[in-house]
């Protein structure tokens, strides 16, 4: 299903021109037009979802297997040292653009990206019982 007021499902889906990487029947990946590095891209699934609460399994299950070859590609043809896989789902947790989207950003040695969080410092207690609540 296509949501006609979503730039990514016109993106995914070929209306509106991208830098495409790799497709198959169910993304197209293509490069970010705000990287985080050199050849930061995004796998879109050609189907619209807001995101991973409501991406079905096998979609899902496919899009890492994408995010795998997009990575190796980046190692071969790139040569970067590493890669970010970076996902975020709704808006306290980052998303701005509200159709299922993965990350693969590649890091390269000193690129002085910074992708991450600061570190809390919770106590065994606190950690045992966030471990509960969530079993
Ligand atoms: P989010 O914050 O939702 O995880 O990431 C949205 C990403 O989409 C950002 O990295 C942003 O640069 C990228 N983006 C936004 N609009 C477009 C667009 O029209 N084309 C492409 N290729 N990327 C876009
Ligand atoms: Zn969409």
């Amino acid at each position: 299903m296509k949501d006609s007021n979503c730039i990514f499902c016109k993106i995914a889906n070929g209306e509106i021109p991208s830098r495409t990487i790799e497709e198959n029947d169910m993304f197209r990946v293509v490069l970010d037009v705000g990287p985080a590095t050199k050849g930061h891209a995004l796998i879109l699934p050609k189907d619209h979802y807001r995101n991973l609460f409501d991406l079905p399994e096998e979609t899902a299950a496919e899009a890492i297997k994408m995010a795998k070859k997009v990575a190796l590609k980046m190692k071969d043809k790139l040569g970067c040292d590493g890669v970010n896989i970076v996902q975020n789902n709704e808006e306290a947790a980052g998303q701005t653009v509200f159709h299922f989207h993965m990350h693969v950003i590649p890091r390269y040695k000193e690129d002085g990206q910074v992708i991450g969080w600061r570190p809390g410092q919770p106590t065994g207690e606190e950690l045992d019982a966030i471990a509960e609540e969530l079993k």
